[in-house]
């Protein structure tokens, strides 16, 4: 009989819950449209199951109707663009995480105490760019090999993408050491990224087969799958259940199961389902 297990520390994290939370409750009371400045979280199918809600994801403010209703979405943004929500007239809504805001702070204050910032994370990647607005000048290095290229000042202040893996982090620091005067680093990293990166990790050594579950755009996700197919060669990232196929779990005595921080319970538990069913 093939055991399934769930990692310890898996699926929706704390800051997604409560956005969540936020926007199907503004669904429900709100009288006119209800939209979420760009996807509310990076996960298609809850996008969609949204959308069945009424609230549609939408990409720029020149779409949004004064009546309307704004989610800023939990990955945050540059105050210039919470300025312009909230100047169409429309009722704006922070979703952004808390733990988001504290970063947008961190930057804040070095950057008022003379620091070159730099974020470490994905380029392009909205939490980044939200980040990066509330500073005047940051730099964004995504890897240690993008050190050497980079334009260093002698005081440097870092933060980190919240849902960067650690190891990332411990590199482009090693590659920065010996390069700059006087270095800071303010651990942004999420512990809701920690602790599933761990259970992930803890799980995937002992699974013959690894199932991840999230958006295939969530970087939270895919860093997790990557964790995952370093310790187990059969890991396979997935979004739904009917992806599933039963050659996958042909003699594997044990599965095992994750998902990134933007993926809700219901999504591991259909998942769960599917792979009993294919292992019955
Ligand atoms: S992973 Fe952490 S920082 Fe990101 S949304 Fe979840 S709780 Fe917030």
């Amino acid at each position: 009989m093939t055991k399934i297990l769930v990692a310890e520390h898996a699926g929706a994290c704390f800051g997604v819950e409560r956005a969540l939370r936020m926007t199907e409750d503004a669904a429900r009371k709100a009288k006119g449209p209800v939209h979420t400045l760009g996807p509310l979280i990076h996960n298609h199918r809850v996008v969609s199951e949204l959308r069945a809600q009424g609230v549609t994801a939408i990409e720029g403010l020149d779409e949004v109707e004064p009546h309307a209703t704004i989610l800023l979405r939990t990955h945050g943004v540059t105050p210039w663009v919470e300025t312009q929500a909230k100047e169409t007239g429309a009722h704006v809504i922070d979703a952004t995480c808390p733990f988001i805001k504290r970063v947008h702070k961190a930057v804040e204050r070095l950057d008022a105490a003379g620091y070159q910032v730099i974020v470490i994370g994905e380029a392009g990647h909205p939490e980044v760019e939200g980040t990066c607005g509330h500073t005047h000048t940051a730099l964004v290095i995504g890897s240690a090999t993008e050190v050497a290229h980079a334009r260093l000042g002698k005081r440097v202040g870092l933060v980190v993408q919240t849902t960067l893996s650690r190891r990332v982090v411990r590199e482009v620091v090693d590659a920065l050491v010996g390069r700059v005067d006087e270095l800071r680093l303010i651990d942004t990293v999420c512990e809701a990224t920690r602790d599933r990166q761990l259970a992930a990790a803890e799980l995937a050594e002992k699974a013959d087969v690894m199932m991840v579950v999230g958006g295939r755009n969530s970087a939270n996700t895919c860093h997790l799958a990557q964790i995952c197919e370093e310790r187990c060669a059969s890991t396979y990232h997935v979004e739904h259940e009917d992806e599933l196929v039963a050659e996958w779990f042909a003699g594997a005595s044990c599965v095992g199961i994750t998902a990134g921080a933007s993926t809700p319970a219901a999504h591991i538990e259909a998942i769960q389902r599917r792979v009993e069913e294919l292992c019955a």
